[in-house]
């Protein structure tokens, strides 16, 4: 683990330095605050040893300026001090320092706590990593990787938000797969589980990098499109439903073709609401269904 180690005094650098070597850790050192703040910015040490008295940004200030970073990086501060007495503790502890240490304190206990540092760092930055996976999966379609069901919804909520302080229009596409029972009768869930999962891979290249894709339910897929008239979402429904059309799936059964049909819904200048735009985009695909399948049918609505 790569640990700085902030103070003025070479003489007390080089030997916390050897410390954290002997440690097995990697010292990293700076002789004042700003230096050390930027280093921080640069990459994120878990552990940071941080003398007080500096000239320039003294330690107090680097530890509130690392408290006020919006990030969720681990930094564990042992604050290591000349002075001693319980309102210095006391003040650094208050700044966001972990730990107090003063000159005087010995090398078996500065070592001791510094190993306390490390083992914390180590859990926060698990804890960390736990909370990111957490979120990932919280929002992630298991099959297929795409959104799921609640974050798709949030997203089109966000991007009529978004909409409606530009001005701009959201368009959605409500997409499913046409007979899609028989390709599971007929061949077994887990090739049509793959059929999903290849579909899924399609929208995703298909669509641009700012719109969103999610599995609403089943063989179900929306597509929320932000900044999209309902004559360029028609369109862009048109080529996908080409593409999947023609989409081969020998890898999954030889000769297997599927088609999907579509129905748009577009927010003039994103004044509909989430709900309302996803059932005219319902209605359009079950239009689509009606009118035989494989084919994409629109509706545009002012006001609901
Ligand atoms: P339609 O053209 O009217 O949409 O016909 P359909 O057969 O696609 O529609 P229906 O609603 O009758 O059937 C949907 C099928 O999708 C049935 C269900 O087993 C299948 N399905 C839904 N989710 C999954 C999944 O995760 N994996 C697999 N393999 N099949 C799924
Ligand atoms: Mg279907
Ligand atoms: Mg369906």
């Amino acid at each position: 683990m790569k640990i700085l180690i902030v103070d003025d005094d070479p003489v007390i650098r080089g030997i916390i330095s050897k410390l954290v070597s002997d440690m097995g850790h990697e010292p990293v050192t700076a002789s004042d605050g700003g230096t050390a703040l930027e280093q921080i910015k640069e990459y994120s040490y878990p552990v940071v040893l941080l003398d007080w008295m500096m000239t320039g940004m003294d330690g107090i200030e680097v530890c509130r300026a690392i408290r006020t970073m919006e990030n969720d990086n681990v930094c564990y501060i042992i604050m290591n001090s000349a002075r001693e007495g319980s309102s210095s503790i006391s003040e650094a502890l208050k700044a966001g320092a972990n730990d107090y240490t003063t000159k005087m304190t010995d090398s078996i206990e500065l070592r001791a706590r510094i190993g306390v540092g490390i083992r914390t760092a180590q859990l926060g930055m698990e804890l960390v990593e736990l909370n990111r996976k957490l979120k990932y999966l919280v929002r992630t379609d298991g099959l297929t990787g795409l959104l799921n069901h609640a974050a798709i919804l949030r997203e089109l909520d966000m991007e009529l938000d978004r909409g409606r302080r530009d001005a701009t229009s959201t368009s959605v596409l409500m997409l499913d797969l046409d007979k899609f029972k028989a390709v599971n009768d007929t061949y077994g869930h887990q090739a049509g589980d793959q059929v999903l999962i290849s579909f899924s891979r399609k929208l995703v290249g298909k669509c641009r990098s700012f719109d969103r894709i999610g599995r609403y339910g089943g063989e179900e897929f929306l597509i929320v499109l932000p900044r999209t008239l309902n004559k360029d979402a028609v369109l862009i429904a048109e080529r996908i439903r080409l593409e999947i059309a023609d989409m081969n799936l020998d890898n999954i059964i030889q000769g297997l073709k599927i088609t999907c049909s579509i129905g748009t819904c577009s927010a003039v200048l994103s004044v509909q609401h989430t709900s309302a735009l996803v059932s005219a985009a319902d209605a359009s695909l079950y239009r689509a269904k009606e009118a035989g399948r494989n084919c994409v049918m629109s509706c545009t609505r002012k006001r609901q």
